[in-house]
């Protein structure tokens, strides 16, 4: 039987991967500007970094992660996001010895056991950033200001922000409690799940996919009522500072995160073009995060987009690039002369393509239109005679003399490029 790859697991052809090229560059250059510098960390952690900082109870600890015994017997997993091996990272180098204020960002696969589908995979990748050291909601509001920027960047004008606060350990106990005793009377309409996280993650009910379940929390008491006046004021400030740099947002009371470490501000970029993967990129603040992996009391703040969210929003255009000159020859006589001028093309910077295998010249001209090749040139006896060619646009066939030389043919490439 052939081998296939392991499910969930897919492979980016190159069709695709110009998508992913334009995504990823986008967001170096966005977060570049931004002053966000690249950290790259380890795909595999030591599991009990994922249960400290996630949370035992999550959905990810609980039945998403790939955790395995190494043969030195140690438990490991594969990371399912990419905050906490950053925070890890930050904390065992003692970045903030320097300047508790770091800027980083980082993209790579995540690992994540669930049931495949459309915009949900096994390996999957994310493109995300965090701030530490800072507790203004400044820092809420440029992380924010940023992600709104690369989706427009990336033209894509779809995905909406949407923002909420979860509090903070000194307010959410009483939220937590009020929504508990509302859940508690309405707990025969709650779905299996629900039930059992009522003990342990009430919360997670608001975000549930169920009909009984959202019916169920239609009227469920809000958390932003709930806030102690140092959230409530944190909130408020985001807010205000989103409407200074003009940035959209809707608040939504509703969401929540399946991630433990969050505290105030929470966001979501949601699409409706994505069936139930509705979410694009996902963050909050994490200011207790820090030091719970036995690093010093710094907060933090970022999120995580996926990229193969937004390459499947950006399905239908095409970021595949194209060779600027094909060349063609007429027999086995000219092929020397036409693949010097290839290797001098090449190192000087023009993208050509030529016929590797002696095809007919019919055929070489279906592979240069295939390509997609801006020009063409044939190469045949009496262009290597005279030393001069015909240089072809593809788009109009419009014809150009020149000398049969590397100088030659840029001059005709350059000319009309510019
Ligand atoms: P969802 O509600 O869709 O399960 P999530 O809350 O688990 O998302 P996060 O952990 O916040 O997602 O991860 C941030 C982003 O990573 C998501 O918004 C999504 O774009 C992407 N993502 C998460 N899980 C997957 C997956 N299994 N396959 C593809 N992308 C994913
Ligand atoms: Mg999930």
């Amino acid at each position: 039987m052939a081998l296939t790859a392991v499910k969930g697991f897919n492979d980016i052809l190159p069709g695709e991967s110009g998508r992913w090229q334009h995504i990823e560059q986008t967001a170096r250059r966005v977060f570049e500007l931004n002053g966000f510098g690249e950290i790259r960390v380890p795909v595999l952690e030591k599991t009990e970094l994922f249960c400290r900082s996630i949370g035992d109870t999550t959905d990810i600890v609980e039945k998403e992660m790939y955790t395995f015994v190494d043969k030195g017997e140690n438990s490991v997993t594969l990371r399912p996001e990419g905050t906490a091996g950053v925070m890890r990272a930050f904390i065992e180098h003692k970045m903030y010895t320097q300047d508790p204020v770091a800027k980083l960002y980082y993209l790579g696969p995540m690992f994540r056991y669930e049931r495949p589908q459309k915009g949900r995979y096994r390996q999957f990748h994310q493109i995300g950033a965090e701030i530490t050291g800072v507790n203004d909601p400044l820092a809420d509001a440029q992380v924010l200001n940023m992600l709104t920027s690369f989706f427009r960047e990336i033209g894509l004008s779809e995905p909406t922000l949407q923002i909420n606060s979860l509090g903070c350990p000194e307010c959410r106990p009483a939220y937590r409690a009020a929504l508990r005793s509302y859940l508690d009377e309405r707990m025969e309409h709650l779905c299996e799940d629900c039930r059992r996280r009522f003990a342990t993650n009430p919360l997670r009910t608001l975000d549930c996919k169920v009909p009984g379940c959202v019916a169920a929390t239609a009227g469920a008491p809000s958390v932003l009522e709930h806030l102690c006046s140092g959230c409530d004021d944190h909130f408020a400030s985001v807010c205000r500072y989103l409407k200074i740099s003009s940035t959209p947002y809707s608040i939504n009371a509703r969401m929540v995160r399946g991630l433990d470490y969050y505290t105030r501000t929470t966001f979501e970029m949601v699409t409706g073009l994505l069936g139930s993967q509705s979410a694009v990129a996902a963050g909050g603040r994490y200011d207790g995060l820090i030091s719970q992996l036995g690093g010093p009391a710094i907060p933090g703040i970022g999120f995580a987009m996926g990229v193969e969210r937004i390459a499947l929003l950006l399905n239908e255009q095409d970021f595949t690039t194209h060779p600027d000159l094909f060349i063609a020859t007429m027999g086995e006589g000219e092929r020397d002369t036409a693949f010097s001028l290839f290797d001098g093309l090449l190192k000087s910077g023009i993208r050509v393509e030529m016929d590797y295998e002696g095809k007919s010249l019919k055929s070489q001209m279906r592979r240069a239109d295939k390509l997609k090749a801006s020009y063409s040139l044939v190469i045949g006896e009496n262009e290597v005679a005279s030393g001069r060619a015909t240089v072809k646009r593809m788009i109009d066939g419009r014809q150009t003399e020149a000398p049969l030389s590397v100088a030659g043919v840029q001059s005709i490439i350059r000319r009309s490029e510019g």
